[in-house]
C-alpha cells in the first residue's frame, strides 16, 4: 500500500487539535511579522492603545449599526482610526488585533509575577 505524500513523518501521535495549535502559531508569527520595534516594546503598548482608542471613543451611542453607519461623524472617526493604525506602522487590522492580544497577554504574566 502506498503511504499518502506530504505527511510529515513525525506527526505519529498528533491530534488535530495540535494542528490547528501549530497553524493558529504560524498565521499569528506571520500577522505580526515585520512589527515595528517600538511596537513590539511592551513599555509602549498602553500609550499606543490609549491614542488609538481616542480617535474611536465617541459620545455617540448608536444601538442601530445602520444608524452608526450613517452617522457622518462616526465614519470620519473610523476613518481617522484607520488611518492612525497605518501611521503608527500596522500594515491591516488584523496585525493591530494581534497586536492587541499579545500585549494583553505579556501584561497578564507581567501582573502575575
Ligand atoms: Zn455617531
Amino acid at each position: 500500500m502506498r503511504k499518502p505524500k506530504n505527511v510529515p513523518k513525525n506527526t505519529e501521535g498528533a491530534t488535530i487539535e495540535d494542528a490547528k495549535k501549530a497553524l493558529d502559531n504560524t498565521q499569528k508569527v506571520h500577522v505580526l511579522a515585520g512589527l515595528p520595534e517600538y511596537l513590539k516594546d511592551p513599555a509602549n503598548y498602553q500609550k499606543i492603545r490609549k491614542a488609538i482608542y481616542e480617535t474611536i471613543a465617541t459620545k455617540h451611542s448608536h444601538s442601530d449599526i445602520l444608524e452608526w453607519g450613517a452617522c457622518v461623524n462616526c465614519q470620519i472617526k473610523l476613518k481617522e482610526h484607520g488611518e492612525l493604525i497605518r501611521r503608527l506602522g500596522f500594515t491591516c487590522p488584523e496585525q493591530y488585533r494581534a497586536w492587541l492580544k499579545v500585549h494583553a497577554k505579556i501584561e497578564e504574566r507581567v501582573k502575575l509575577r
